[in-house]
């Protein structure tokens, strides 16, 4: 580790593009002006050729084993972030204007997903938790879905609010699609459990400019033969992720965080056991400040990736961020939408980041309270 630039380093707790691996950065650095053998940087060599071969192929490696993909499923590296996934979910898996899309909106990114249906089919809000300020995940019962639904929508962790599903909902076999943007990787998955799942890759999983798709192959199949041809996941696959130029950088980035996952982390099982143990120091703090901090998301449903709360007023939000600003722990406003504090604290955010928020957290509840 180079103590100059860890030195100087801040602890970000930026929701996205959020902080990377320390180790990744510097591997980034070193390989910069030439990759080894290669004599170029990554961001000069042409997609088309052996050694970029080598780094997506990799890429996908990694992906595939991390998450355990089974061969019913196929990794793509598609651009557009989040908001293109929104408009390619529907354009390719509902197949006539009749069809409808369930969609479960537990936050901003749910409900701005669901936005995109209209213009290829019907949209039935399977649930929209608005009355509550979007602090909860829906019980089963709470669900109205349709039984023939093209498919089932959810955002498995709502950055904005902090909300995250711990299970999965019971579909009936309809198969659901999620956007794991903000907790892709942060824990192991059953990845048969899921038709689709997409995550931009500037929360958990590399940087801005990537999008990941991992799906199910028999809904690839789905993809109408007559439609835009970027917007279609079958030309992806086609393509081996190289439809077009793809993000050549972001791939490379990918590759470099998922061997970090396996050799420093040493898999989704010790990263989420980290992950958690990280964010129960917030809550306990949280839980235990006798109402000085008030949590957004009800306990159940709180998300081991993003810790929202506020406190009982606006002022003593902005000193917060002031302050901790001023302490080396960065970009802590909560969105504008929620209000408060947000700590993003995913994969890469070091526990000591997090232990050093939480004893600030507890000398700033004792001035203040
Ligand atoms: C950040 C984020 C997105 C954003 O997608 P972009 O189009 O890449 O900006 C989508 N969904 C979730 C859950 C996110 O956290």
């Amino acid at each position: 580790m180079s103590t100059l630039t860890s030195a100087s380093r801040v602890f970000n707790f930026s929701a996205g593009p959020a902080t990377l691996p320390l180790t990744v950065l510097e591997q980034i650095q070193a390989e910069m002006l030439s990759l080894p053998g290669v004599g170029s940087s990554v961001l000069e060599i042409s997609h088309r050729s052996k050694d970029f071969d080598t780094i997506l192929e990799d890429a996908v490696a990694r992906i595939t084993q991390v998450l355990n993909v089974p061969d019913s499923h196929e990794v793509l590296f598609i651009q557009g972030g989040g908001a293109l996934q929104n408009i390619m979910v529907p354009a390719n898996l509902i197949t006539e204007p009749s069809q409808t899309a369930d969609y479960i909106q537990t936050g901003s990114w749910g409900k701005k997903s669901a936005g995109e249906v209209h213009n290829y089919g019907q949209l039935n809000v399977a649930y929209d938790a608005k009355e509550s300020n979007y602090d909860r995940i829906p019980s089963q019962e709470q669900l109205k879905l349709t039984s023939d639904a093209a498919y089932v929508h959810l955002t498995s962790n709502e950055t904005i609010q902090g909300v995250q599903f711990h299970q999965l909902p019971d579909t009936n076999g309809v198969p659901i699609v999620a956007d794991k943007s903000s907790d892709f990787l942060g824990e192991p998955i059953n990845v048969a459990d899921y038709g689709l799942i997409y995550a931009c890759a500037q929360k958990n999983a590399g940087v801005a400019g990537v999008t990941i798709v991992v799906m199910a192959k028999d809904l690839v199949k789905r993809s109408a033969a007559k439609m835009p041809s970027y917007l279609s996941y079958a030309k992806h696959s086609e393509g081996g992720s190289r439809f077009n130029t793809p993000c050549s950088f972001g791939i490379y980035v990918t590759g470099l965080v998922c061997k970090w996952l396996q050799d420093d982390i040493g898999g989704l099982e010790k990263m989420a056991a980290i992950n958690k143990a990280k964010a129960k120091m917030l809550y306990e703090v949280i839980d235990g400040s006798a109402g000085f901090y008030i949590g957004h998301a009800q306990p159940a449903d709180r998300s081991t990736m993003n810790v929202t709360f506020k406190m009982t007023t606006p002022e003593l939000d902005s000193k917060f961020v002031t302050d901790a600003a001023k302490a080396g722990m960065t970009t802590l406003k909560g969105h504008r939408s929620v209000g408060g504090i947000r700590a993003s604290i995913y994969n890469a955010m070091p526990v000591e980041g997090v232990e050093t928020l939480a004893s600030f957290m507890k000398d700033f509840a004792v001035q203040h309270g």
